[in-house]
């Protein structure tokens, strides 16, 4: 990185050392640090700083496992070993401007960054919604932060009651693993009808909440929080139908906010989902500036409709966009098709985009099948356990346009193949001769396996 002189055009009194670097990326997490990466291997004779706020880095989606099964945040840190291998300077400070005219960033400890590129992956912040004792101590909003997880830790050790306000899937996966370690009752209470209702087809979200009974952990659906009760510190939950709930401790799990102050402080447009608004290059009204991850707006694969999905597999799919474009355009978006899963115990879930339910409330005419078998042939191998493909397709043209696996473990690799066929725009016909490789102590027999046989049952179904 360069240093180029002083500064005092903007806006502050403090006198600052001018530094240059040819990509300048705002953000560590996933988005900022698979930027700064690719960008590395695109442009290797550039200079590239990567500034970010926090000292460590979270894994974030390992955040619920903190709770449980990891132990604590310092065993849930992304390493920055991948920065000094890719010689990616660090600096660990606040941006608190953009002067785009000048393409320059000013953080809170004085620096001035000259940049030829800047990215913005300065990802989002937990959702709140205004109900009254939101501010009580011990209502925890989830951070992506090390001290207040950690704080957040030491209080939930003390509590006997504790209430998750959410059920998607960071709601659940904290319920689950608070119930691993604290002698405390665990209470789900979600909004709409089913936990996981945003992901998952009515079977599947009925599994998930047998499970969750299942493991001592109570579901209350169907109903709102109307506020938290209490004297400074929460002592229960009162719900729309008049019931309170004992507290003495709140985790909010209710979605994620695009962090765009920068952005908007820059005059960057912001899209009608908040998030920083990118053409399929991720590139932002400014040539010089792109935007990826939490922080920019998105659309969906399905119809180019505007997308509030936020998840870790889409900020580092849009941060090897933006990393390969900076300086000519080398790849293109082809939107958000959703993929992810979680875990109860040992039953996975897993979906990659339309379920059933959004696939007619978005107007397709579609065909659905399902397929079951165990993962080991013959049954009796060990490590036997039943797995469920469910699979949705327009009923027009086959195109398959989603689907759900629920049970072994291996469900979170089988929705990455489906990933891929949605995204190459495969058929209930292409699906059913796929060829596929199969073990007797690793899969379904190929005679079974899942995927194929419930294209099979679709492309008969649509016949
Ligand atoms: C509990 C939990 C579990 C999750 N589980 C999953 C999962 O299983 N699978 C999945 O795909 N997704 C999951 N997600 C979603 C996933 O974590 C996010 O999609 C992902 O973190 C987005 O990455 P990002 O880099 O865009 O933003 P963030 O992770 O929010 O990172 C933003 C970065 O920007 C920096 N920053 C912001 N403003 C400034 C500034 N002014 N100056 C300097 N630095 C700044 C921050 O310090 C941080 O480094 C989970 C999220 C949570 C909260």
């Amino acid at each position: 990185m360069a240093f180029v002189g002083r500064d005092r055009t903007l806006n502050t009194e403090r006198v600052a050392f001018m530094k240059h670097a040819d990509i300048v990326v705002i953000g560590g997490s996933a988005a900022g640090l698979t930027a700064a990466i690719t960008a590395r291997r695109h442009y290797p004779d550039k200079a590239i700083l990567l500034i970010r706020k926090e000292e460590r880095v979270l894994i974030p989606c390992g955040i619920p496992y903190i709770f449980g099964t990891v132990g604590s945040p310092e065993k849930n840190l992304v390493p920055d070993a991948a920065l000094s291998k890719n010689t990616i300077d660090l600096l660990i400070d606040d941006v608190v401007e953009i002067d785009r005219e000048n393409g320059r960033v000013q953080t809170a400890g004085g620096e001035v960054v000259a940049y030829d590129r800047l990215i913005l992956a300065t990802g989002s912040l937990p959702a709140m919604v205004p109900i009254p004792g939101f501010e009580f101590s011990n209502v925890f909003p989830v951070f992506k932060d090390v001290a207040r997880l950690r704080a957040m830790q030491e209080v939930l050790k003390g509590v006997s009651d504790l209430v998750i306000i959410g059920g998607g899937f960071i709601g659940v996966e904290f319920a689950d693993e608070c119930k691993k370690s604290l002698q405390a009752t665990v209470t789900i209470v979600e909004a709409l009808a089913r936990c996981l209702m945003l992901a998952y087809d009515e079977e599947f979200c009925a599994q998930a909440e047998r499970l969750l009974t299942e493991r001592g952990i109570a579901t209350v659906t169907n109903v709102k929080v109307t506020r938290l009760v209490g004297n400074g510190a929460v002592e229960g939950v009162e719900l729309a139908d008049g019931r309170t709930l004992p507290a003495q401790a709140v985790i909010i799990g209710i979605g994620a906010t695009a962090n765009v102050t920068l952005a908007k402080n820059a005059s960057l447009p912001i899209g009608p989902t908040g998030g920083i608004v990118v053409d399929r290059t991720m590139r932002t009204a400014d040539p010089r500036i792109f935007a990826c991850g939490d922080c920019a707006e998105k659309i969906s694969f399905f119809g180019g409709r505007p997308s509030t999905l936020k998840l870790a597999s889409i900020a580092t799919a849009e941060a090897r966009i933006a990393g390969a474009n900076l300086f000519g355009t080398r790849r293109e978006n082809i939107g958000t098709v959703g993929v992810w899963a979680t875990i109860i115990g040992e039953t996975a879930f897993a979906t990659a985009g339309l379920t059933e339910s959004l696939a007619q409330r978005h107007g397709y005419n579609y065909v659905v099948g399902a397929a079951e078998a165990v993962n080991r042939h013959p049954g009796g191998m060990p490590g036997a356990r039943s797995m469920k493909v469910k699979l949705v397709f327009e009923k027009r043209t086959g195109l398959i346009l989603g689907g759900q696996v629920m049970g072994d473990t291996a469900a979170g690799e089988v929705i990455n193949a489906i990933s891929a066929c949605i995204q190459r725009r495969m058929t209930a016909e292409d699906i059913a001769m796929f060829q596929t490789g199969t073990h007797p102590a690793l899969t379904a027999s190929p005679i079974a396996y899942q995927f194929v046989n419930a294209a099979e049952a679709a492309a008969a179904a649509g016949r």
